[in-house]
């Protein structure tokens, strides 16, 4: 059997300014961008991954660059679970969450990417999944946005987009009001009628109680899931707050790792593990999650990047649906030549080998930061 082995890898920043910045409850986003990592073989096979940032991504770039490629030149791409578990114990006491993991999510993607292109297999069959179209909900909706400036941009994603599903935020004023959230809630319900799906998040801004009173006060407008209604890391408020209501819970965007989806379950504060696999460990890690979220019967719906995840959808019998960020949707349809596009609330698997994607190289070199 032909042997592959990895002989140059390359990393690409892009970025792209948020024109007057979007605010969540929490914070306010004010670019956001894409860390390309190229992998190729001595064969001549190249295979790609990414991670994104809204902070950070020049020193994600470097970890790959300087610490992560230098190990990884000379070995065989098919070795997911090895070079994972190296990187993990190498860079262990630098980063067990965050920037690390978003470098070392994208490097994984990269070799997945590579070995569905060696064998010419897209990576939902690698994965062994079979269906190839799959439903995908619009997100947007920021809590800087005006009453009727959400009102439209929900009508929009259902009218012009032709999504069954959308997401917005709650958390108003800091997560200070909010009955204004539930206002604004009922406007787009009333805006999209009964049979459009809204789910909504909270981007970490409440206590327990405060969420959990919203979720009670909210379930009138048929909600399908609250996320991140307390902040990520007080597992015992998330816990909390499921005592609290019926409202299903999503959360674990934040989360990283089969350790972080372990203590998510184990705590009974999720019913939706959303973690998100270009920062939370790439695909050799997803697959262990899904398995995780499979085994306590709760449902897996990974965090934006839809691009990626679509083939772990595909392949895990308990996720629910991709998530598309509208906020991405500019410089994503950058970076990939002729991306997949969602149509009437699905978005359908390319039959092309690994990721199905072609990377826009022109748009990339000439955006590509250096520094
Ligand atoms: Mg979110």
């Amino acid at each position: 059997m032909k042997k592959h082995s990895i002989a140059d890898i390359k990393v690409h920043l892009v970025s792209a300014p948020v024109a007057g910045g979007f605010a969540d409850a929490t914070r306010k986003v004010e670019m956001v961008g894409y860390t390309i990592v190229r992998i190729t073989t001595d064969t001549g096979i190249e295979g790609f991954g990414v991670t994104y940032h809204e902070v950070g991504g020049e020193a994600t770039k470097l970890m790959i660059e300087k610490n992560m490629a230098p190990r990884l030149i000379g070995r065989d791409p098919f070795e997911t679970e090895e070079i994972w578990q190296d990187m993990f114990a190498y860079l262990r006491g630098v980063g067990r969450k965050g920037l690390m993991f978003c470098a070392l999510s994208a490097v994984d993607i990269a070799l997945w990417d590579l070995k569905g292109k060696i064998l010419d297999l897209p990576l939902y069959k690698l994965f062994g999944g079979a269906e190839t179209k799959i439903p995908v909900y619009g997100s947007g909706g920021w809590t800087s946005y005006t009453d009727e400036q959400l009102v439209q941009e929900m009508k929009d994603l259902v009218q012009k987009d032709g999504y069954r599903m959308v997401k917005f935020k709650v958390g108003v004023d800091g997560g200070n009001s909010p009955m204004r959230d539930l206002e604004r809630v009922r406007k787009v319900r009333e805006a999209l009628g009964p049979d459009v799906g809204i789910m909504l998040d909270a981007n970490n801004c409440w206590d327990a109680a405060t969420g959990a009173r919203f979720a009670n006060l909210v379930k009138e407008y048929d909600i399908m899931f609250l996320e991140e209604p307390v902040l990520a890391d007080d597992i015992p408020g998330l816990k909390k707050f499921k005592r609290s209501t019926d409202m299903p819970l999503a959360t674990g965007e934040q989360e990283y790792t089969k350790y972080g989806a372990r203590d998510l379950v184990l705590n009974e504060c999720a019913d939706i593990v959303q973690l998100d696999g270009t920062r939370a460990g790439g695909f050799t890690e997803m697959l262990k999650v899904a398995a995780i979220t499979q085994a306590w019967n709760i449902r897996f719906a990974p965090h934006a990047m839809e691009n990626i995840h679509i083939h772990l959808i595909s392949a895990c019998p308990n996720a629910l649906f991709l998530e598309r960020l509208k906020l991405f949707e500019d410089i994503t349809g950058n970076i990939y030549v002729d991306a997949p596009k969602p149509d009437h609330g699905f978005m359908t698997i390319p039959d092309l080998p690994g990721l199905g994607l072609t990377l826009n190289m022109d748009f990339i070199k000439e955006h590509d930061e250096r520094f």
